[in-house]
């Protein structure tokens, strides 16, 4: 074959190890490439190898090549990739980056074209949500009835499929998104107004003027002779037409991705993008990777047999060139305690093996399952650290619980005073704070002491000291309550968060992200009630705190499924596996089977990034959502192969009605809930 003989006379070494089909997907150089591969085949290794390639080939200067991934983490690796083969020539390869950051160059260059001067400021969610509640103000909408995220998240999605508000038609009978329209249109205009765009405007103005503005367009479609994106599968309307006008003069694109790894939908990903990607580049060359080299067998057989069961897929072959390697352990806990202590039980075996805690992960379904792994870790002392997302407790809702408790705890915590005093809001704002922290800092008062004398005294304001007051009579009742023993400090929490106003706050505002809050907090009523009071909770939070953040060193990595797209380790733990929480409720009841078949998506998206190990597991009994539930194994573990798999004995089976745990496991029959019968009639 002519491509692999000039390839060898090139005797590239990146070229060397990679297999035929890599080579044909990075040699070819010209016309419109989808590389359709599923986990773990080197379609990121392509990507850069091709990115490599096409500089030392002289095809292109390093500016010339347009390299688009997912995440600022995935351009981070894609370039130390890259520099690791090209070294100094990786010099000048400026347009390496996330849609977003690059669109924000571009946008800079031309701003005056939809309005802006270049150096207009990108605002973040709380400035969106900042603006959003000004207009409602001013329109007399009620943010508690219409919440701003969810304003948000409708415009977001209408910036996600490209349009602006004039070209935005609301449903005629959807009365909500009419209102919505209107709120859009006043938006963008102030958004305008402050020289000031959100993370959607940077890819919708771009295309906006590559629409409108040959002569722009021009300057990139000429310079773009290379175009590749990672990931291509999670790509939404907007961004594909971004591509689109970019290719426009070369038609150089190359996308690599795996429908089965689609998992953003919620975030306007289309799989449409890539499985119709032929049709909108017309004579494309599609090359499909069919050899893993990150995941033993059994790890590759338990995957593709799971994401077999999704009827929408296209399917492929992917064979493993690694050995058979361990089967895959299924455990089965009591509960979510003893699921964590089983899965530091097995970290520990690695370690010592001397194993790299860097090489294991854990990765979960809802960011509330990383608590009780922390808690053990932090029990046994064993270093971790979370991809994605921030540690329990240091989680903003959980900072204001903890320090709504420390305040009731003793008076003098000034820091959780100003904490908390206005959330939620209670018209004490910054300057009133600053007051009452001149004169308590004049008077050698605490806070708390220091705003009731200035009540007391009357130099507040009427409207500031409706709202102080409230909050400081709520805080001596809770602090009597629980020292008079008529509460225990669980009571004490959920008394809090009722009465402060707290958890109405966050229900008001349904979103994602406000779900999760009150996930977390339900889970941090669980964590309370493993401590006798008050004070050997709050001592607990401090060492955990204290404890060194670092990011570098050996850790173990926790994070969210989501967040580990992309990425591989030798070990993963795949804890939770339970209906409710994997798959999610919340995605069956939102979109049914569509929903069901993403959520078996992100199960393969976690099991392939094992390469070596991977441990699923669930638990009997799981608190959750404030209830010990029993809980029934996921119906994804009925769709895994038998022969790959290892359950783990901690119970022998007598009969069917009449079984006993090993020690491990007390023979109690309250523990023999319906889901765990149904478990051991699965497992038969
Ligand atoms: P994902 O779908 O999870 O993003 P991917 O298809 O992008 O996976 P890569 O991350 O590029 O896969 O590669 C998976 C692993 O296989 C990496 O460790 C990579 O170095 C290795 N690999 C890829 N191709 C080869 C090859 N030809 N020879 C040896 N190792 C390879
Ligand atoms: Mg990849």
């Amino acid at each position: 074959m002519i491509y692999n003989d000039k390839l060898k006379m090139l005797n590239f070494e990146y070229l060397k190890n990679l297999n035929d089909a890599q080579k044909k997907a990075v040699s070819h150089l010209s016309g419109p490439l989808l590389i359709v591969a599923g986990a773990g085949s080197g379609k990121t290794k392509v990507l850069t190898s091709r990115i490599a390639h096409i500089i030392k080939q002289k095809k292109a200067y390093p500016n010339q090549v347009l390299s688009v991934t997912f995440t600022n983490k995935a351009a981070q690796e894609m370039q130390n990739r890259v520099s690791k083969i090209l070294k100094k020539e990786a010099i000048g390869l400026s347009w390496l980056g996330t849609f977003h950051s690059i669109s924000a160059k571009i946008l800079r260059r031309h701003a005056g074209a939809v309005g802006l001067n270049s150096n207009f400021s990108i605002i973040d969610q709380n400035d969106q949500v900042r603006l959003i509640k000004n207009i409602c103000k001013d329109r007399n909408i009620d943010i508690k009835q219409l919440a701003p995220k969810y304003i948000l998240s409708v415009i977001d999605g209408w910036k996600n499929k490209g349009l602006y508000p004039n070209k935005t038609i609301a449903s005629k009978k959807n009365i909500l998104e009419k209102g919505i329209l209107a709120i859009y249109k006043i938006y963008q205009k102030k958004l305008l107004d402050l020289n000031a765009c959100d993370f959607g405007d940077l890819i919708l103005h771009c295309v906006y003027i590559f629409e409108n503005n040959n002569d722009i367009l021009g300057i990139y479609t000429n310079n773009f002779k290379y175009i590749l994106v990672d990931e291509y599968q999670d790509t939404n309307f907007i961004q594909g037409k971004w591509l689109n006008f970019l290719t426009k003069k070369h038609r150089n694109i190359c996308c690599v991705g795996d429908d089965d790894q689609s998992i953003y939908s919620w975030r306007g990903a289309e799989i449409k993008n890539f499985l119709e990607f032929d049709k909108v580049y017309k004579d494309t060359k599609i090359i499909r990777l069919e050899k893993n080299y990150r995941s033993t067998q059994n790890i590759l057989e338990v995957a593709s047999k799971l994401i077999s069961h999704n009827q929408n897929r296209v399917g492929k072959n992917l064979v493993t060139t690694m050995e058979s390697g361990d089967l895959i352990k299924l455990n089965c806990y009591k509960n979510g305690k003893d699921e964590a202590i089983g899965v530091s039980d097995e970290i520990e075996k690695k370690l010592k093996k001397k194993n790299s805690l860097n090489d294991i992960a854990i990765l979960v379904r809802a960011i509330f399952q990383t608590r009780e792994f922390e808690e053990r870790f932090l029990k046994i002392g064993l270093p971790y650290r979370i991809i994605g997302g921030t540690k329990f407790y240091e989680r903003a809702e959980i900072k204001d619980c903890i320090a709504y408790l420390r305040l009731i705890y003793q008076n003098k915590d000034d820091l959780s005073f100003e904490r908390i005093v206005n959330v939620p809001k209670r018209s004490v704002g910054d300057t009133s704070i600053k007051e009452i922290n001149k004169f308590s800092k004049k008077n050698s008062f605490c806070l708390e002491n220091g705003a009731k004398k200035l009540i007391e005294l009357n130099l507040i304001k009427p409207k500031t000291k409706l709202g102080l007051n409230s909050f400081l009579n709520l805080i001596s009742k809770w602090r009597n309550d629980y020292s008079i023993k008529k509460i225990n400090h669980v009571k004490l929490l959920q008394i809090v968060l009722d009465e402060s106003g707290y958890s109405a706050m966050l229900k008001n505002k349904k979103d994602l992200e406000n779900e999760n809050r009150l996930e977390n907090i339900k889970e941090l009523l669980v964590a309370m009630k493993e401590f006798d009071n008050l004070e050997s909770f709050l001592e607990h939070v401090a060492l955990a705190t204290s404890i060194d953040q670092k990011w570098d060193g050996e850790k173990v990595n926790l994070m969210t499924m989501h967040a580990s797209k992309g990425l591989e380790f030798d070990a993963i733990f795949l804890p939770g596996w339970e209906e409710g929480l994997f798959p999610h409720q919340k995605s069956l009841e939102e979109k049914g089977d569509k929903g069901l078949e993403e959520e078996r998506r992100l199960a393969y998206v976690g099991i392939t990034r094992a390469k070596k190990n991977a441990f699923i597991s669930f638990s009997m009994n799981r608190y959750y959502q404030g209830d010990w539930i029993d809980s029934m194994a996921s119906r994804f573990i009925d769709e895994l192969p038998e022969q790959n798999i290892e359950k783990n004995n901690f119970f022998e089976e007598k009969n069917d009605d009449d079984f006993e745990f090993n020690q491990d496991f007390e023979t109690d029959k309250e523990t023999r809930s319906p889901g765990w019968i149904r478990y051991l009639k699965r497992i038969k």
